[in-house]
């Protein structure tokens, strides 16, 4: 993929799939910003590593259930690089329980950061791409948002909105040159899937028609894809990267 001269922003890259992705476009040609909310060292690592090849990158503290930090923080890309061309809306979290038993705010915490941070970097990148005539926006959903599965319906609900939210916003842009997607992984090995439990892990596994977990790089290489001049003619589109879970 050649994606020489393009500016990109991926939330979430102090996580395991968000560094993979975001080293990925790096690798393709593309200025990144890291964005992270509370693990700056990590951040700041994988953006020196993006350096240490020779491409440009730093890291960006935002919380994006915050829309004012929202703000400042694609104030600050277009302040360094005078432009965004890849939005990739990766940032994510779980908090697992049965729906008899979850509170209120585990509920809030999934649907705010999983799809109000969406909403808010969309809405502010969109701005920017509008007067470009052109963008790309990846949004990271879930297997578990078209499938459903136990003990995660707040989780499950936010991959879900992400899918609706791809669709509409893709009819609302495609006029103006931006393409809108979801990447929808199955189970990939990250510090979100090491918490659980072995036998979990085992009953999963036996459901994947590939027979294993997939890497963070599997994502990145579909994300460098729907970012390519080559997906030029795709949008409102979810790509499966599961190895065949979702079917
Ligand atoms: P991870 O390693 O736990 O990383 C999660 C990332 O989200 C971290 O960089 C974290 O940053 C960031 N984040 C959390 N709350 C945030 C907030 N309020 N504002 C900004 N950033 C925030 O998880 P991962 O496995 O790489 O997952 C990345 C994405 O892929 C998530 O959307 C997840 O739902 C999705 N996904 C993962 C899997 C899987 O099997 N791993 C499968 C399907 C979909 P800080 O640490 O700096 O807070």
């Amino acid at each position: 993929m050649d994606l020489s001269g393009r500016v990109a922003l991926v939330t979430g890259a102090s996580g395991g799939i968000g560094r993979a992705i975001a080293e990925e476009l790096a690798r393709s040609g593309a200025q990144v910003a890291l964005n992270y909310s509370r693990s700056a060292a990590k951040a700041e690592e994988a953006a020196a590593s993006i350096k240490g090849v020779g491409r440009q990158a730093f890291a960006v503290q935002a919380d994006v259930t915050d829309p004012e930090a929202v703000e400042a923080m694609f104030k600050q890309v277009q302040e360094r690089w005078g432009r965004l061309d890849i939005l990739v809306n990766n940032s994510g979290v779980t908090r697992d329980g049965l729906l008899m038993r979850m509170k209120d705010e585990d509920w809030d915490a999934v649907l705010d950061t999983n799809l109000k941070g969406a909403f808010h970097c969309s809405r502010a990148a969109v701005k920017v791409m509008m007067k470009q005539r052109s963008g790309r926006i990846v949004n990271i959903s879930s297997v578990v948002g078209v499938i459903g599965n136990p003990g995660q319906s707040n989780y499950c609900a936010s991959k879900a909105g992400l899918i609706g939210f791809t669709k509409a916003l893709a009819k609302e842009v495609g006029s103006r040159g931006i393409t809108v997607n979801a990447i929808a992984p199955g189970f990939i090995t990250t510090e979100m899937t090491a918490q659980l439990p072995e036998e979990v892990g085992e009953r999963i596994r036996s459901n994947v028609p590939l027979g294993q977990f997939g890497e963070p790089a599997d994502v990145a290489a579909a994300v460098a894809y729907l970012a390519s001049d080559g997906a030029k003619y795709v949008t409102g589109h979810v790509l499966h990267v599961d190895g065949g879970l979702g079917m």
